[in-house]
């Protein structure tokens, strides 16, 4: 019986198996089961995530959540500590999203993006 495709309301049997990096180092892999059409999207540089519904289920392109593509602590004319994010997909910023924080964490963030001093 085939297997169905990982990739969430994907209709199509899986007939690939690709081994996905899962970690920021990619040293963690987890193999996937893929229609030919996804697998060729991910061999090609597609945008994925996983589900975080807990289905295990890959999100795909324009589906997978957005990375950060840039960001700017404290932009001009804040009143207190924030944050802008610029989310996106490959480099395009998609959305922009300002963010209050508390002042610790506002340093915390400063204290961890600093550049060495030495
Ligand atoms: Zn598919």
């Amino acid at each position: 019986m085939p297997m169905p495709c990982e990739v969430m309301n994907c209709p199509d049997d899986a007939d690939t198996t690709i081994n996905l990096g899962v970690s920021d180092d990619e040293q963690d892999i987890l193999p996937m089961t893929l229609c030919h059409k996804h697998a060729i999207a991910i061999r090609d540089g597609e945008l994925y995530s996983l589900a975080s519904d807990g289905s295990g289920g890959l999100q795909l392109g324009a589906d997978a959540v957005p990375e950060v593509v840039s960001w700017v602590m404290n932009p001009t004319g804040a009143k207190h500590p924030a944050l802008t994010l610029h989310l996106g997909r490959s480099g395009q910023v998609e959305q922009t999203i300002h963010l209050q924080i508390d002042p610790i964490a506002a340093r915390a963030i400063a204290a961890a993006t600093a550049p060495p001093t030495s």
